[in-house]
């Protein structure tokens, strides 16, 4: 039976792991976790085999579930699954200057966004720390031994926009951001976290240190297109979260994203467009357009090809920067949260 994950341990406390140690064993696991993930224990070559053991095969706090590549092996998906059942999802792609992860923040969401597979399955539980960052540390051991063919071979990007709303779980993205940036040194630049518009969270997110890159999913640009779809802008109704992204941009200097998914009938008319295209000149921000990929539990179909060039179109005539986003990993089911939709419902 296998101890607690060192993951789940913060990197500052290591050394409760091993008491009677010298501190510098937890120098050297901390550097093995954070700095140069490996697959299993065994490969911490300076660690005394004692030790590694003690570690043994609680080194990841989840076990891996499913492991599925497509798109010519640019494009990996996980499923991992934590000792108390929670299905954790990550996806990583490799790019010719970039390789990217998409993280999950919670297990399930209970924002209910209609056209989101991980809005449809409710909210079980938020992730820790330990586990949100132990994602980008798999992928990263991952890489060391499998790297991706004309991709760096290390996590060079990470976005919060797998399962789950990472500001509605504030205080442990913000610890997994610390650990990412601060302990493992990955640049702020390189992070994306992505909201669906939790006002107070984009707040205190600008209070932070880091100078993250924050996306804000919007889908709609009238508080009655954007209710239908997303349900928490009864809540944050469109013009506080346009608000508080401003400020994000006037404390941070960083570029915005406005995420849209483009539903058929739902938010794909030149109307939208021209809406989207106020907004995202007033935020100086960039508009990723992102084709609906299916879910089995509802009946939003996307737009087709020429309705999708229409909204691009009319967006960019009227003055916003956009682009449709590449859409990965379709066989695989990489839109976060289908994985686990599939293996929960076959
Ligand atoms: N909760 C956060 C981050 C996770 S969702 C947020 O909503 O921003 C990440 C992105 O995936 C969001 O922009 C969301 O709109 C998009 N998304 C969710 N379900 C989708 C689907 N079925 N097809 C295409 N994009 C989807
Ligand atoms: Fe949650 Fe984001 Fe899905 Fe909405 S789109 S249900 S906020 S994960």
């Amino acid at each position: 039976m296998s101890g607690t994950s060192p993951y789940l341990i913060p990197p500052e406390d290591l050394g409760t792991l091993f008491p009677d140690e010298p501190s510098f064993r937890a120098d050297q696991l901390r550097e093995w976790l954070y700095r140069s993930p490996v697959l299993t224990a065994d490969e911490m070559t300076n660690l005394p085999s004692s030790l590694r053991e003690t570690i043994g095969d609680a080194l990841w706090p989840f076990e891996v579930e499913v492991d599925q590549s497509a798109d010519n092996g640019r494009t990996r998906k996980w499923l991992f699954r934590s000792p108390d059942g929670a299905a954790i999802e990550a996806v990583l792609m490799g790019y010719r200057k970039r390789t990217t992860i998409c993280i999950s923040s919670q297990v399930g969401c209970a924002m209910g966004c209609t056209f989101c597979a991980t809005g449809q399955f409710g909210f079980d539980r938020h992730l820790e720390a330990g586990e949100i960052v132990a994602q980008v540390a798999y992928a990263n051991a991952f890489l060391r031994r499998f790297p991706i063919a004309g991709s760096p071979d290390h996590v060079t990007n990470v976005v919060y926009m797998g399962m789950g709303e990472p500001l509605a779980n504030y205080d442990r993205v913000r610890e997994s951001l610390r650990r990412l940036i601060d302990v493992s040194g990955l640049s702020a630049r390189s992070v994306t976290v992505s909201t669906v518009g939790v006002v107070p969270g984009i707040q205190r997110l600008a209070d932070e240190p880091w100078p993250v890159y924050l996306a804000v999913s919007l889908h709609g640009a009238d508080d009655e297109t954007r209710s239908r779809l997303v349900p928490l802008n009864d809540r944050y109704p469109l013009e506080t979260v346009i608000e508080a992204a401003k400020g994000y941009f006037d404390s941070k200097g960083r570029r915005l994203s406005i995420e849209w998914t483009l539903i058929a009938g739902a938010n794909d008319s030149d109307d939208q467009a021209r809406k989207l295209a106020v907004i995202a000149r007033r935020l100086r921000a960039h508009v990723n357009v992102i084709a609906l990929n299916p879910t089995p539990l509802s009946a939003d179909r996307p737009s087709d090809g020429d309705r999708i060039h229409s909204f691009l179109e009319t967006l960019i005539s009227n003055g916003a920067n956009a682009t449709l986003r590449e859409t990965r990993g379709q066989e695989i089911d990489a839109a976060c949260g289908q994985l686990r939709l599939r293996s929960a419902t076959e």
